[in-house]
């Protein structure tokens, strides 16, 4: 597969300007949506918008998870209020609710009224949580199972949810009250037999984080265990979302990012002449 170059940009603007949307399916179908991104903010305005129109609001989706905040607000800003609301249905919901806390509360109240209400009361549930904490960067599109399930039942029920939900690999056990007894991954459950019960093959310490530990520290965690998840719980014990990791190399970007400014502002009085 080779790299996007400008071939690639003039041919796409080729397909937008004759309006060929044959031309067009069949270029970004063999696209990944990173370079979909790259090509898309090449684009003046006038393209951006009609490449918009041309796509699918789950295809818009897929873009948006390739794209910063910033970058997030202006292609949803270019969408008018009903396939902007379809963007965000098709979102994760953590992405769907950073992205909402970005905006305007009174546009923010008209996109979640236009949603689809099951996805809209999800992101809600995630706007309460403060930005920097485990609850802010949790997604509730997490695997959830009974350690009365067999494995083959529980492949069942994973085909049946696999579409929605944020990442498969692992499998949490909860009780009927909702509190986190068990998780497996996907290899853990692939390896057995099928009439097995899941209490029997569930590892019972699970390792999870508070809603409110901050985001730093969820993210020390996360790589001392090197999961590519972990639960969040609250109070009770009660598990209400997962992190996941593509979201904790942010933080670490993020702060990384800061160390820097702070090593830069700092430098120059570690310089100055005492005398
Ligand atoms: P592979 O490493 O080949 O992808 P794996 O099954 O070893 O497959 P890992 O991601 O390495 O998957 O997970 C290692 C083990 O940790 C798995 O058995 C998984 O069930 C367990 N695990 C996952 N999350 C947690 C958690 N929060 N607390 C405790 N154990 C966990
Ligand atoms: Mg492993």
């Amino acid at each position: 597969h080779q790299p996007i170059g400008q071939k690639d940009l003039k041919q796409l603007l080729t397909y937008l300007q004759n309006l060929d949307q044959t031309g067009f399916r069949a270029m970004i179908q063999k696209l990944h949506s990173y370079d979909l991104a790259r090509l898309f903010f090449q684009l003046s305005n006038i393209y951006q918008r009609r490449l918009l129109t041309l796509l699918q609001p789950e295809e818009i989706a897929l873009l948006m998870e390739e794209l910063d905040l910033q970058e997030q607000k202006e292609v949803l800003a270019a969408l008018g209020q009903k396939k902007a609301a379809q963007v965000l249905d098709h979102m994760p919901n953590d992405d769907a609710a950073d992205l909402l806390s970005e905006l305007e509360l009174s546009q923010s109240t008209l996109l979640l009224k236009e949603m689809k209400t099951v996805e809209a009361d999800q992101v809600r549930a995630l706007l309460h949580y403060p930005e920097d904490t485990a609850g802010g960067l949790m997604t509730n599109a997490y695997v959830q199972i009974f350690s009365h399930y067999t494995v083959e039942e529980t492949l069942r029920f994973l085909r049946e949810i696999a579409p929605a939900a944020e990442t498969i690999y692992y499998l949490y056990v909860t009780d009927v009250r909702h509190r986190l007894i068990g998780v497996l991954s996907l290899r853990d459950l692939l390896i057995r037999e099928p009439h097995e019960k899941i209490d029997r093959i569930m590892n019972e310490r699970v390792i999870s984080v508070p809603v409110d530990m901050d985001q730093e520290e969820v993210a020390r965690i996360l790589s001392r265990y090197d999961f590519l998840a972990l639960p969040v719980v609250d109070q009770n014990k009660k598990l209400v979302g997962i992190v996941t990791v593509d979201d904790i190399i942010d933080v670490l970007i993020e702060e990384a990012r800061e160390d820097l400014e702070q090593l830069s502002a700092v430098q120059p009085t570690d310089f100055v002449d005492p005398f």
